[in-house]
């Protein structure tokens, strides 16, 4: 249920109804806009239907919330979220560039190319520690070592980093150096690592499955907010299809159909949705005419000694002309970069 306060409510008022929310067992969830306050109320509905919600002095309007999220429903906030990482903002006006390499694979590596898609225009540095691999015999990440690597980089470059976290054991150690933490495809439906990160401070990037529904990854944000983590950013990277002529099928009808439904940004990483790197700008553009807040881009300066993911890395000087071409349909459709 969902409670809209009235724009001259009190503090007192406000305060007092989440107070009587809680008292009953319930869950309630304050959001500050501008001109209201929305109350969030979670339990089970049936009891929560019972409750005399439009009674409070300072309420508006009552509005229950049918759809099985709640909290990352778009109602929930009337506006779109902003989500900060380090000094960069997502969500707002400005559209951002994340980009670099699949993976760390040394610190002249990781820096180099930090420094080189940061001078093209690059806000946020992305770069594997700690590895997905479908086979246990391929390169697996350098784990610390290489958290240790990146925050080499942003301290090169001021760039905010993000970088996966497989496992809740590690969780730890990767916010010791991340500035936003990578939930990935495979763990999208891992719920003890969604309840794990959704208690971290940090914000988290929510990968959608490769065979997961947009509800499904709905749901699986839903997890991280109801830890009390709101600062989520949600991330199409391509689903499985019948197609076989590209690595995913980058589906960008997530794009609009998200920005409806959740109040979350929304970054869409085109480089594993379609996977073949002469393709990948065009999809990149298509992201940002969507309506996307953010893209991620694999960059590699060797891409063929690349530990993983190679034959998708964007060479530095394609990523410097594609952010050009970024920046012109960023600001056709209103954004700036
Ligand atoms: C990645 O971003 O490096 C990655 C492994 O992506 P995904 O989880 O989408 O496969
Ligand atoms: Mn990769």
């Amino acid at each position: 249920m969902i409670i809209v306060t009235r724009p001259d409510a009190t503090e007192e008022q406000i305060d007092h109804i989440a107070a009587r929310i809680r008292s009953w067992g319930l869950k309630a969830e304050v959001s500050r806009g501008e001109m209201r306050v929305v109350i969030g109320v979670i339990g089970p509905e049936d009891k929560i239907r019972e409750k005399p919600l439009g009674a409070f002095p300072g309420v508006e309007s009552v509005t229950p919330v049918l759809k099985p999220y709640k909290l990352v429903a778009y109602e929930f906030r009337g506006r779109h979220s902003h989500v900060q990482i380090g000094n960069v903002v997502v969500g707002a006006r400005e559209f951002v560039v994340m980009a670099g390499p699949c993976s760390v694979e040394s610190e002249s590596q990781i820096t180099t190319i930090a420094k080189e898609v940061s001078k093209a225009g690059a806000r946020v540095l992305r770069g594997g520690a700690f590895k997905p691999r479908t086979s246990p015999y391929s390169f697996q990440g350098l784990g610390k070592l290489g958290l240790q690597f990146l925050a080499e980089a942003r301290r090169a470059t001021g760039m905010p980093v993000i970088t996966e976290v497989m496992d809740t054991k590690d969780l730890d150690l990767v916010c010791e150096y991340a500035d936003c933490l990578q939930v990935g495809a495979r763990n999208m439906q891992n719920f003890s690592l969604l309840r794990e990160v959704g208690r971290t401070k940090l914000p988290v990037m929510l990968k959608r499955g490769m065979a997961a529904t947009i509800k499904d990854l709905l749901m699986s944000a839903e997890y991280i907010l109801n830890e009390g983590n709101f600062n989520v950013l949600l991330c199409e990277r391509g689903i499985r299809t019948f197609e076989t002529m590209t690595r995913n099928t980058l589906d960008l009808n997530a794009v609009p159909v998200l920005k409806a439904e959740t109040h979350l940004p929304v970054v869409v990483d085109p480089t594993h949705g379609i996977g073949l790197r002469e393709f990948i700008p065009s999809m990149a553009l298509a992201a940002v005419a969507a309506g996307a807040d953010s893209i991620m881009v694999e960059v590699h300066n060797a891409p063929e000694q690349a530990k993983s993911d190679g034959e998708q890395a964007l060479l530095p000087n394609d990523f410097e002309d594609l952010v050009g071409r970024v920046r012109s349909v960023a600001a056709a459709i209103g954004r700036e970069m």
